[in-house]
């Protein structure tokens, strides 16, 4: 399907932003996950299940999606070899664990214990719609999970129904509070606005977020719902959400080196009513996550790995390599290492919604919506 965004896109020389020529990776390269364009991922987002028990309207459709037979996910032995492939010979350096929802797999915290029994250094984070969370927090804890994101979009029980056709918001808010208490910190909130839904909502989440000392994180919507019902008009862009914050707060962009995070952080002061400018204390930051308007593909640092072991070097590329195959043919340490590798070296420069004033204004929506995936 394609979608006119509006946004001008460089479609570069060579068909290398989205190219489906195979391309070969030099000899002699260091043992990494390195591209043609001189990025190196470091930040592993392994999807341990497609399942989920929401159904965002920004990401699946309301009966859900076909869901992977059980036999083509990722066991637990495998997510552990292709974690440790990863870690000790590729120069993976964080782990995010996500899905679909990866609280639906029963045997998450197992999968967890076993990572960081053999990777005691390794930072391990989940992102979780946070239903289940309350029940699991402590346990994901014990079993050396470092820190984790909990999406959440609404605070009103019926807007929060309306955007994942769901009525769970007290059982995430219940999430939040035990993911607190666990030590799971810091807590980083997701929030997707959407327009005439939630986007009013922009300064109560931060309100919410900072006396909670949680750090919110706004995303930009993304081309990525398995419905294709995506459209640029639609989307709250950075630029508008830093404006719905500005009716309370002062956004101060944060002087600290941004080093590959996807989020741009602000440091957050209250406005003061009477005065045009900031009064008062730093109360927080808040991060903002443009993915289409500002996008940041040039310092990536993320390599995927879905949860039926295909491996993606982008969120938006149509190509995929298919690990897991190789492993359960019988294939080598040395060979997976060299598939991965592959994988990478192919990741396309930009995702195609950049370079604003060249080109043309198509892009090109991958099949698979971000469930499918492992946002
Ligand atoms: N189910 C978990 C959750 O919702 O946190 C983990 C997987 S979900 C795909 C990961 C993140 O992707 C969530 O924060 C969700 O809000 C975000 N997401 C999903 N679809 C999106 C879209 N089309 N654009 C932007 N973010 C999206
Ligand atoms: Fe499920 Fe997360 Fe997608 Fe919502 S965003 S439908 S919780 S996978």
């Amino acid at each position: 399907m394609t979608i006119q965004l509006g946004i001008p896109v460089l479609r570069p020389a060579g068909n290398d932003n989205q190219g489906s020529a195979p391309i070969s990776r030099p000899a002699g390269l260091p043992s990494k996950l390195l591209d043609r364009f001189g990025r190196q991922a470091t930040d592993l987002r392994l999807s341990v299940t497609d399942k989920c028990n929401l159904r965002c309207t920004y990401c699946m459709p309301a009966d859900g999606l076909q869901w992977l037979p059980k036999e083509a996910v990722m066991t637990a032995a495998e997510i552990q070899r292709i974690v440790g492939l990863g870690v000790e010979r590729l120069g993976v350096r964080e782990l995010r664990i996500t899905g679909g929802e990866p609280l639906v797999r029963p045997d998450l915290v197992d999968i967890i214990a076993a990572v960081r029994e053999r990777h005691q250094q390794l930072p391990i984070s989940m992102t979780t719609n946070g239903v289940g969370l309350a029940q699991k927090a402590q346990a994901l804890r014990d079993a050396g999970l470092t820190r984790i994101n909990v999406s959440l979009d609404s605070l009103h029980e019926d807007t929060f129904t309306q955007l994942t056709r769901r009525p769970f918001l007290s059982k995430v808010l219940d999430g939040v509070d035990h993911a607190r208490a666990a030590g799971l910190g810091p807590v980083k909130i997701n929030a997707v606005l959407m327009r005439g839904i939630n986007d009013h909502e922009a300064p109560a989440l931060l309100e919410w977020a900072l006396d909670r000392n949680v750090e919110l994180r706004f995303i930009e919507q993304m081309p990525l719902d398995a419905q294709h019902g995506w459209t640029q008009r639609e989307m709250i862009t950075a630029l508008e959400i830093r404006t719905l914050l500005s009716t309370d707060f002062v956004l101060e962009r944060d002087r600290q080196l941004r080093d590959g995070a996807p989020a741009e952080r602000f440091e957050v002061r209250r406005r003061n009513a009477s005065a045009a400018e900031a009064s008062g204390p730093v109360l927080g930051t808040v991060g903002i996550i443009a993915s289409v308007s500002e996008p940041f593909c040039a310092d990536c640092r993320r390599t995927r790995i879905t949860a039926e072991g295909k491996i993606m070097s982008c969120l938006f590329s149509r190509e995929e390599f298919d690990l897991l195959g190789l492993l359960r043919s019988g294939a080598d340490d040395d060979e997976l290492v060299r598939r991965w590798q592959d994988a990478m070296w192919a990741k396309p420069r930009a995702h195609g919604m950049d370079h604003a004033g060249l080109g043309t204004s198509e892009f090109v929506q991958p099949d698979r919506s971000m469930s499918a995936i492992g946002g």
